[in-house]
């Protein structure tokens, strides 16, 4: 066995750049997000409810849903007519035109998509087929025109209501599950954080009437809470069995379970059909450790307390005084170049940090520049994402070099909060391998943040580097072995070693900002950077988000690829995601494909089937070590409370797994190893040349926003 190594691949070979997306301000809290409906419109009948539900039934998204849940949000399906040739859905709309998920009534459609310039009839939809599946999670552009070719009704469910109930609903039962273990006295050591740890790892039983869910005398290992129905309780006695208690809803038994395997001390005995919410004591061991440890142990308020105060924004509320920023940016012309003139307003205290230690004049037409206005003069391009545009900085009184990254206002308005959690989150962290923050500022049209320079371009350029086509022999199983298997060419990523320091550096990251109560959401290898020696550092904090202790997030936001099952489902979600991104960019790293996009699909919402889908098997090349492959399975464990990274021991369990053996983590944190492979300028040269010629060819047009629009984003940013 062994691989033979051939020329790199293009970038294509490899897994390419993926865009991020969200699904924004439909999983906000509140109703104020919906949008009314006009006084004469016709909801779902009563009747229909069953043909809708069943019809919805074949989408992933809902069909996971809880029956009453799955029957609320039908209940807010309204009608729409659609006259004969109307079309209903255009390809290529987005925004408010492709937020609804339509099911027929009645009548025909045609799915029409085009296919050189020509609309081509690829598929007819009649009564009870669905489309738009994917615009319930988020903004997707339309991936087709579909057509009525008869008179048609439709049922049409909007994003926004149906993420408001799924959040409503999950919300309403996550904190009842929480009051239910409130009651548990056993529990009373457990901080709320390690309770909801706790409703994410109960896994509910159902038992006939009559059933004895636990035996008088029997060791147990299993605890139960009580989510509908009852059950009685009964003990030996010389005079045969006694009736003890009767148990409802919300009440539970057989909580020393979760201490040891003692005989349970009475039998209890399902009354009606009875359905619970159970836990097992090892399940609980390897979230939280020993019950009884938790029960002895000192709870440190100053420790959280240091925590907190860490992370607090700094000077939030508290008005900022403002300073001038000036941008001098290079305007391509026929005769030949010219400057121009960016006026951005920043804060005073960022631009007198920025500005202390420089010795050079800044002069700026015949007038001198004091300490409490920044000049920086933009240079090259480095990169470019979904939301931004990245470029080389300096500014001229210390001569220092940093990356600007420029936002358009009207690009991300519709979800302000995230570039405000990234302002917040990355002017306050303070770790070796995360990005730090100098400044935030704005003009008219964008929002800017001057971020340290990463020089070495970002993992993916990594990748793309060290990918390569290998020939491998694959026993084909029989009496075929050893040598005389035959070759089979195939795409590697980088090497293990060189995968381990960088995947090593990123658990020590995660863990930090766990620790601070930061969820990530959106690791993939285009957000990891590399500085000038070779070290990583975590970037594009744009879905970034602090969470209170053990709160969870609903809104769907990530890479369609790399999204975890509990954020593709809405349930609620919290710093689990992180160690499944972990798991997809280990694999990437290590393959140059992600790990659900065989067999090939240009689909989005076909990966995220297969995240959720428990009978989709990653495949993983022959070439990769047992230890990698079983570090990776774990990371990509469906289940957020047994997933690795979320158990008991935290990061430190992903810390010692066996792929990581002899590795010297407190000297990988100092800074103090050598990294196994130097940025070479060659690494990102050839992104950087495409980036550039798009720019040229589009003529760095940008729509114009109107007066509207403006006053809009002047004010959801006055705070910036
Ligand atoms: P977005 O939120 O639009 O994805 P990012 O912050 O990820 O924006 O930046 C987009 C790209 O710009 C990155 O993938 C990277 O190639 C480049 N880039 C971003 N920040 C830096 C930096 N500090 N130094 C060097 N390159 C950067
Ligand atoms: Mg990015």
């Amino acid at each position: 066995m062994g691989g033979t190594s051939s020329k790199p691949v293009e970038q294509a070979g490899v897994a390419g750049r993926s865009r991020a997306i969200t699904g924004g301000g439909g999983g906000q809290k509140g109703k104020q997000g919906l949008h009314k409906l006009p006084a004469d419109t016709v909801k779902a009948h009563p009747e229909d409810y069953e043909v809708l539900e069943a019809a919805l039934a074949k989408l992933l998204i809902f069909n996971r849903l809880d029956p009453q849940l799955q029957r609320r949000i039908v209940q807010e399906m309204y009608e729409r007519k659609v006259g004969a040739g109307e079309i209903l859905m255009k390809e290529g709309d987005t925004g408010l035109a492709a937020s609804e998920l339509f099911v027929v009534k009645s009548g025909k459609f045609e799915v029409l998509q085009r296919r050189q310039g020509q609309n081509v009839r690829v598929n007819m939809k009649e009564r009870c087929d669905c489309f738009g599946e994917i615009s319930l999670m988020y903004d997707s552009p339309r991936s087709a025109t579909v057509a009525a070719t008869t008179d048609a009704v439709v049922w049409v469910l909007d994003r926004a209501v149906f993420r408001y109930f799924v959040r409503e609903i999950q919300e309403t039962q996550v904190s009842q599950i929480e009051l239910f273990l409130n009651s548990v006295p056993i529990l009373s050591p457990l901080t709320k954080e390690e309770r909801m740890r706790i409703v994410d790892a109960l896994e509910e039983a159902t038992y006939p009437a009559g059933t004895k869910v636990i035996v008088e005398g029997e060791g147990g290992d299993l605890f139960y809470i009580i989510k509908d129905g009852e059950a009685i309780v009964y003990v030996d006695t010389p005079q045969g069995q006694r009736k003890v208690n009767h148990l409802f809803k919300a009440d539970f038994f057989g909580e020393r379970a979760l201490l040891s395997a003692e005989p349970r001390m009475a039998t209890v005995e399902a009354y009606t059909k009875l359905v619970c919410l159970t836990l097992r004591r090892d399940t609980f061991t390897e979230i939280l450790g020993p019950l009884e440890k938790l029960m002895t142990r000192e709870k440190s308020p100053q420790v959280v307390a240091q925590k907190m105060a860490k992370l607090q924004p700094r000077g939030s509320h508290v008005h900022r005084p403002l300073a001038e920023v000036l941008i001098k940016r290079r305007k391509k012309g026929r005769q030949g170049d010219t400057w121009e003139l960016v006026r951005a307003r920043g804060h005073l205290d960022e631009v007198q940090e920025l500005r202390k230690g420089g010795t050079k004049l800044v002069e700026l037409d015949g007038q001198t520049k004091d300490a409490n206005t920044l000049v920086l003069t933009e240079g090259p391009v480095l990169g470019g994402g979904a939301f931004s545009r990245v470029s080389i900085v300096a500014e001229e009184s210390t001569g220092r070099t940093y990356a600007l990254k420029r936002m358009r206002k009207s690009a991300v308005v519709q979800c302000p909060e995230h570039v405000y959690c990234e302002q917040a989150i990355t002017k306050n962290v303070a770790h070796p391998f995360c990005i730090r923050q100098y400044a935030s500022f704005q003009d008219k049209y964008h929002l800017y943040f001057l971020f340290d320079l990463m020089p070495g371009g970002d993992l993916m350029d990594v990748l793309v580097a060290e990918a390569s086509v290998i020939k491998h022999r694959v026993p084909q199983g029989g009496w075929q072995v050893g040598c005389l298997a035959p070759k089979v060419k195939m795409l590697q990523g980088m090497s293990e070693d060189l995968a381990r320091f960088y995947i090593a550096s990123i658990v020590l990251t995660l863990d930090y900002l766990h620790i601070n109560h930061i969820v990530y959401r959106d690791l993939k290898p285009e957000n990891v950077f590399i500085d000038s020696q070779g070290f990583t550092k975590l970037g594009d904090f744009g879905f970034a988000k602090v969470l209170e202790n053990g709160n969870r997030t609903y809104t769907f936001c990530g890479t369609p690829g790399y999204v975890a099952p509990e954020n593709v489902l809405a349930h609620g979600y919290n710093y689990s995601v992180d160690w499944w991104g972990l798991g997809v960019l280990m694999y990437v790293l290590l393959t140059g494909r992600q790990p659900f996009s065989t067999p090939k699909t240009e689909d989005p919402m076909v990966v995220m089937r297969r995240i959720v889908d428990e009978n989709y098997q990653i495949k993983y090349p022959p070439y990769l070590s047992p230890q990698a492959k079983d570090l990776i399975a774990r990371l990509l464990e469906r289940k957020p409370a047994k997933r690795i990274g979320m158990l008991n021991g935290r990061a430190h369990d992903v810390m010692n797994h066996k792929w990581f053996e002899g590795l010297n983590w407190a000297e990988l944190e100092a800074r103090r190893v050598t990294p196994p492979r130097k940025p070479k300028d060659s690494d990102s040269a050839k992104r950087l040349k495409e980036l550039v010629d798009v720019e040229r060819k589009t003529g760095g047009k940008v729509p114009k926003e109107s007066a509207e629009e403006l006053q809009d984003c002047e004010m959801v940013f006055a705070d910036f």
